[in-house]
Order: C-alpha cells, then structure tokens, then sequence
C-alpha cells in the first residue's frame, strides 16, 4: 500500500526496462492516450520491439471512466494481458492501475508529465465521459513498477510541471487541516512530509523552471511525483484531501474549465481553502500563508483566480453549481474544522486575491504586510489565534 515495489529512474530507460516488464508478464497492455501516443510514440519502439514482449496497446478514451474500463477490460480478455503498462498522465496512469486491479493483474507506470503522483499512489479518480469528477477509489496496493524516465518528462509541456508543483503543495495544506493533530506515528511523518515537500518546492521551483532536465529541476520533479506519493503512501487514506481538492472537483463540473490541469485547479483550491478559514475561522496564519502563496504563483504561473482558469464568464448559477457540488455530502470539504455552505464557498471563490481581511476584532499584525512573511512550520491547527487578542 505505501509504495510501489520497484521504482526505477534514470535516462534512456525505455530502452533498458522490457526486462523488468517481462518479469511481472510477457503479454503487457499499454494504456495511453492519443496525444502521449502521438509524443512519445518513438520511445517506446523499444519496448514493442522487445522479443519477450507481446504487447497490445489501448487508448484509455481521454476519461478514466466506467464505460472506458468497461472497453479496455475485454481487450485484456482478448489480448490475454497479463500486465497492464500505464503510460501518459494522471488521468491514463489512473486507468491503468484500476483496470489491472479489475482484472487482477500488476501494473506498470510510466509517467510521461510531473503533473500528479499518480504513477505512484494507490487511487484512481473515476470521472464521467464528460470529465466531471465521480468518485475515487482506494487500491490495495501501488503500481508493480514504477519507470522516472527524466528524458520522456522532459519533453512534457512546462506547464505540466506547474501543474504538478500545484498539486503537490495541496499536500501540505490540506495534510496539515486533516491530520495536524493526529498522534499515529505514520501520519505525523505524512504531515511533517507534506511540510518538508512544501519547502522544497518553494526553495527550487524557479530554478527548475528556468533549467529544464539539470539537477535541480530533477529535484523538483522527484518531489512532485515521488515524495508527494511517500505522503500519500505514509498517511493513506486518514491523511485526506481537504477543500483545495474539494474545490477541484466541483470545477470539473464546468466545462469550461477542461482546459485547465487538475493541479492548475488545485493549486487554486489551496486559495480558495485558506480564503475560507480566513473568512469563517479569522484564522490570520491563513491570510498570511495566502498572500506568501499568491507571490508564489506569480513568480512560477500557478492560476490565482477563476479568470486565470480562464472561468471570467461563468455565470452565478455555473459558480453556485461547483460550489454546490464541492459542499455535497460526502465531499472532503467537510474535514474542514467549521461548517462550510455553498454560500460562504462562492465567497470564497471570488475573493482569492483579496488583501488579507481582518478577522474577528483582531489586530492586523505587520508580518502580515511583508511579503516574507513565513508560514509556522508546525502543523497550522497547533496555533490558536485568539491568544493574541488584546
Ligand atoms: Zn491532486
């Protein structure tokens, strides 16, 4: 459950891994999708042309949704696959690993974009056709095998990267919300973690950015795909996502926003969640965290509003409706420590770039006004803000 059994990383690893493939099944399936297949199409010849491989290969349709799984499980049956190789994004990584525990067999991930962890976690999101977000569902173990090949990551877009600094930020900000005060020696490691990830992504991510494939955008990439699947696999399923994700899935909901990366909404989550704890709780440590956050996102090209999500004409019923979905009943928004309507949420939702309000009768303190201004690196719930009232 807590990592996958073999990782291997490197450059040039296409060439080398039909070995370590042919070791979990000699029939692979490789699930991508059309726009990977078309980018990365030349380095996988190895792989196909590997003797010891007879692979078949599956588009995942663009959705991992039922009626794709429904697809690919018969061209297992066809094909007679004995492993499933996952190759692309979150979303064909996410199909791979839940079509091979469906049809038990091992699964391979060979990430081709930084954007997620999900070459390593054991979830998939199941989504509609259309690409609203259903359900998760929580997988026994981690993928078999799971390939960092640096030189296919390099040819992903930049902005997948942003993305996948977006999404693994999310870690910390929602871990510390979740579990701050649990007592479990796993999850306190999680939380702690999910704080260390969040300080190496604001340490490196410029750097890397601007030097892509040298050391330090290796550092940030290891960061976004493994270290966020450690916490992921160190806090399991008690170590939950809290309203940035929340926030995630009620924009799926709105079509236009499919343009956008998960973690680019996401990262706006994190805004969005640290807006409400600063309007409902007048939970100061937030508007702090949100305004040291907001210059992050500047510097590195996260979206800080619903009009960089490209999401400026969407309508009050279109805004009402995520947010009605990101407050239904079983949402994750709910491990909030207050009670949050799709009122306050819709608040929340426009008002990310907001200078910071002044909660409750509080003084507003000047740390808050430099831009320096450092989040406590113990769990944000250990603080109690009412202590310094007067
Ligand atoms: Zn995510």
């Amino acid at each position: 459950m807590m990592a996958p059994a073999q990782v291997v990383r490197g450059v040039d690893l296409l060439s080398r891994v039909a070995g370590a493939i042919a070791r979990l099944g000699c029939r692979p399936l490789v699930v991508m999708g059309d726009r990977t297949h078309a980018t990365v199409h030349c380095q996988l010849q190895p792989l196909f042309n590997d003797p010891a491989l007879a692979i078949a290969q599956i588009s995942y349709g663009g959705e991992c949704s039922e009626s794709s799984l429904a697809q690919m499980r018969q061209v297992v049956a066809t094909h007679g696959a004995d492993v499933i190789v996952g190759v692309g994004g979150g979303k064909a990584l996410d199909a791979a690993k839940l079509l091979a525990y469906q049809c038990d067999c091992p699964v391979v991930t060979i990430p081709t974009s930084a954007a997620t962890c999900a070459a390593w976690t054991a979830l998939s999101n199941v989504y509609s056709e259309q690409g609203a977000f259903s359900y998760d569902v929580a997988l026994p173990r981690c993928p078999n095998l799971l390939v960092l090949d640096y030189d296919l990551l390099q040819t992903a877009p930049q902005r997948t990267l942003v993305a996948g600094i977006g999404d693994a930020l999310a870690k910390w900000y929602e871990a510390s919300v979740s579990s701050g005060h649990s007592d479990r020696t796993l999850i306190v490691a999680a939380v702690q973690q999910a704080r260390v990830l969040r300080d190496l992504l604001f340490q490196k991510s410029i750097a890397a950015l601007q030097s892509p494939g040298s050391e330090v955008w290796r550092d940030v990439v290891d960061a976004t795909v493994l270290l966020a699947g450690v916490i992921g696999g160190l806090g399991g399923a008690q170590c939950r996502t809290v309203a940035a994700h929340a926030v995630h899935n009620g924009l799926t909901h709105l079509l236009q926003s499919h343009g956008t990366l998960h973690g680019e909404k996401v990262a706006y989550g994190i805004l969005v969640q640290l807006r409400l704890e600063e309007m409902v709780q007048g939970n100061q440590l937030a508007a702090t965290a949100r305004q040291q956050l907001l210059k992050f996102y500047e510097d590195i090209g996260l979206p800080q509003s619903l009009t960089a999500l490209g999401l400026a004409n969407i309508t009050l019923a279109e805004l009402q409706r995520s947010a009605e979905v990101a407050c239904s009943t079983h949402s994750d928004i709910h491990r909030l420590p207050f009670e949050v309507t799709p009122t306050q949420l819709m608040a929340a939702m426009v008002s990310t770039t907001a200078p910071p309000s002044i909660g409750r009768g509080q003084e507003k303190s000047s740390e808050l006004n430099s831009p320096d201004a450092l989040v406590p690196t113990s769990p944000r719930r250990f603080t109690v803000i009412d202590e310094v009232q007067p």
